[in-house]
């Protein structure tokens, strides 16, 4: 990667003197309590490694979608008090500053401890990317450390508009440990990939994921179709998908995909279908040709799960986007476990497996493969936009290194 990242920095410089870190702690909340806290674990690295280097950190963060106004209910307060647990240490949370108010008492803050600044985007500036407010974080510190990859793929305030200000006052913008990490799993490892190189997508749209389509289909020898968009697939072979989804305004580009792709577009051979979307629903195996009528295709047959797995299995680089199926639901989940564990394997002997997307975090929870996988992305559509080569202002804004 050509930008600097923390581990860039002398430990040595670091002691005593102040850091503004972005992180991405923007983690589901069930009544006020954090109700998933993997965000935050992923963004302790680089807060451990700057707390014993014994920097002062102004933590960043946004949380929901309260958009330019204080929403009680999105207030960062349970993340800080998790944060606390997590570190051991206490979190001080810090309403904004506003532009020129210099009466926030940090220095009476031990140094040890981490400042919190309330939630980004309670400030009208933050999606703007407010030049003022940027600079006004900027202030801060002398050195910006950027770990939000979740939210790398926006420029906003608190992200490329503070590495900018941070660079204009001559300090340095860099990229904490998670951030790097999400770059040279999702970036550099999939520039010169090992081969067989496959990828597999899956989930409910495929508008939604075109860029990474038409990006990987170039580059893999293998891109494996599953979940609701092989339907619109479906429908460009002029088959009959019954009452499955199906992307409509979608069937003419999956036809050109299927041209330009060849024999390296992959679709299901088989399907279980079901007439409702529910766990009591009778369900069929049936080829992609028997399709018809009250039928939703739900997840993938065995057949295709068999010959998934297989090429997964002969596989040294994997990229995996979308489940293959309803997998929230048990008896549409088999594909998508099948394809999870095949995944998994592969990793145990040594190849690389990346996936993305919020939706497949979970499935491959669900199968319980987490831990095997080489990298699980934290971020869902900044992972995408990365794999469709799509550059991230939250990166590009940080320093070049040399
Ligand atoms: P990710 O978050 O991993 O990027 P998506 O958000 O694109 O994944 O898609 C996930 C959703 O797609 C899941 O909620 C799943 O239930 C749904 N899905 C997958 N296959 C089908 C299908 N055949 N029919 C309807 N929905 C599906
Ligand atoms: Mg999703």
């Amino acid at each position: 990667m050509n930008k600097k990242t923390i581990s860039d920095v002398e430990p040595e410089w670091l002691r005593g003197r102040t850091v503004v870190v972005r992180s991405d702690l923007n983690v589901p909340l069930a009544s006020g309590e954090v109700a998933n806290d993997q965000r935050i674990k992923a963004s302790l690295p680089s807060l451990v490694l700057l707390r014993e280097a014994g920097a002062r950190i102004v933590l960043l963060s946004h949380l929901g979608r309260p958009s330019g106004m204080v929403q009680p209910e999105s207030s960062l307060a349970p993340v800080g008090h998790r944060l606390g647990e997590l570190l051991g240490c206490p979190v001080h949370l810090i309403r904004h500053p506003e532009p020129g108010d210099r009466q926030v008492p940090f220095e009476e803050i031990p140094t040890e401890d981490v400042i919190l600044l309330e939630n980004t985007r309670f400030l009208q500036g933050e999606k703007e990317n407010d030049g003022a407010l940027a600079n006004s974080w900027a202030e801060l510190g002398v050195l910006f450390v950027n770990d939000a990859f979740g939210t790398a793929h926006r420029a906003h305030a608190s992200t490329a508009g503070l590495a900018n200000a941070m660079i204009a006052r001559g300090h340095e913008a860099v990229a904490g440990l998670l951030m790097a990490r999400e770059l040279r799993f999702l970036e550099e490892s999939l520039r010169m990939p090992e081969r067989p190189f496959i990828a597999i997508i899956g989930g409910a749209k495929i508008s939604s994921k075109i860029g990474v389509i038409s990006s990987l289909l170039p580059r893999v020898d293998r891109l494996l179709i599953g979940g609701a968009m092989a339907n619109t697939f479906f429908r460009a072979l002029g088959l009959d998908t019954g009452s499955s989804l199906v992307e409509e305004g979608c069937v003419d580009l999956a036809r050109s995909l299927l041209e330009e792709g060849g024999e390296r577009l992959v679709l299901p051979m088989d399907c279980v279908v079901a007439s409702e979307l529910s766990e009591h629903a009778e369900t069929r195996e049936v080829a992609r040709t028997a399709v018809t009528g009250e039928d939703k295709i739900l997840d993938i047959g065995p057949k295709s799960r068999r010959s998934f797995a297989d090429m997964i299995a002969r596989s040294r680089s994997i990229v995996w986007n979308g489940p293959m199926g309803v997998f929230e639901i048990d008896a549409f989940a088999e594909g998508t476990v099948e394809v999870a564990r095949a995944v998994a394997e592969a990793c145990d002997r040594g190849s690389l497996g990346v996936l993305g997307g919020g939706d497949s975090a979970s499935a491959a929870e669900r199968a319980g493969v987490s831990e095997r996988l080489t990298h699980i992305s934290t971020g869902g559509g900044a992972s995408l936009e990365l794999l469709a080569g799509v550059p991230l202002p939250g990166v590009d804004a940080l320093t070049n290194r040399g």
